[in-house]
């Protein structure tokens, strides 16, 4: 059975005193869901040093694993400082830095090869999503930024329509289903579908304690990746909490 997880990206916030979300989230590491937080890089090591019980994370890392890349951090570096995984093609990184699919799939390796799990994002535009080509473009992204070697162990993969990220938008529970359920056959023609029933599927775009429950109750969804709602453990334990009490899909 796929082990829920509910996943904090807090982005480019958070600084030392954000460090008391974290400790605060301590007791919700203890039920059945994996849960975890992806700090900024600057507190990685510190909120690994927490001993919370709650999984740290990273939001990026270079496919290299070291020399001339000014500002950039390894896989290897982000395991050192106590991450566990890492986030890769985020759609702000794919937007923001260019990433294609080929840099995605790069990141992804190195990261395995540094002994990170990788949650790896995937999602349609609001013009994609209007011109009915949301499973094509899905697809493509699949196949090109998921490296052959994928398991239930190494991989998670998000799926965050660009257009619900920070929107308070949503889409329907039929439009996540759908979704999800095309992942899992993708993954499965592909890697067979012992490999593509343990990969955790999570949703993420705009979910919050009033609408975890319905979408944690779709089909083929294992969990969340929360972005704003993950910044307070006030507003993130609700999800937890909601996800603990999901059944199984
Ligand atoms: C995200 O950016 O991964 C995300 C899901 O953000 P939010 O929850 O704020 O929509």
């Amino acid at each position: 059975m796929r082990r829920k997880m509910a996943a904090g990206n807090w982005k480019m916030n958070g600084t030392q005193v954000s460090l008391a979300e974290l400790a605060a989230l301590q007791g919700m590491a203890q039920g059945t869901v994996e849960t975890l937080i992806c700090p900024p890089a600057t507190l990685i090591y510190a909120a690994a040093g927490l001993k919370t019980g709650i999984t740290i994370g990273a939001q990026d890392c270079h496919s290299a694993e070291s020399g001339a890349h000014t500002g950039d951090l390894s896989a290897g570096m982000l395991a050192d400082a106590g991450a566990a995984y890492v986030i890769t093609g985020h759609s702000e990184r794919r937007q923001d830095h260019g990433e294609s699919d080929a840099d995605i799939a790069a990141k992804t390796k190195a990261a395995w090869a540094a002994g990170l799990k990788v949650i790896l994002c995937v999602g349609e535009s609001l013009e994609q999503r209007e011109d009915g080509t949301t499973l094509e473009v899905l697809a493509a992204q699949l196949k090109g930024s998921v490296p052959d070697g994928s398991t239930g162990g190494n991989l998670v993969i998000a799926y965050e329509p660009i257009w619900a990220i920070g929107t308070g938008k949503v889409p329907t529970a039929q439009q996540i289903g759908e979704v999800h359920r095309f992942l899992r056959t993708e993954l499965a023609s592909r890697f067979g579908d012992d490999i593509a029933g343990g990969v955790r599927l999570l949703y993420g775009g705009s979910v919050k304690a009033s609408n975890a429950a319905e979408i944690f109750a779709v089909p083929d969804v294992d969990g969340a990746l929360v972005g704003g709602a993950s910044l307070k453990a006030s507003d993130f334990m609700p999800i937890v909490s909601a996800l603990n009490a999901a059944p199984n899909t």
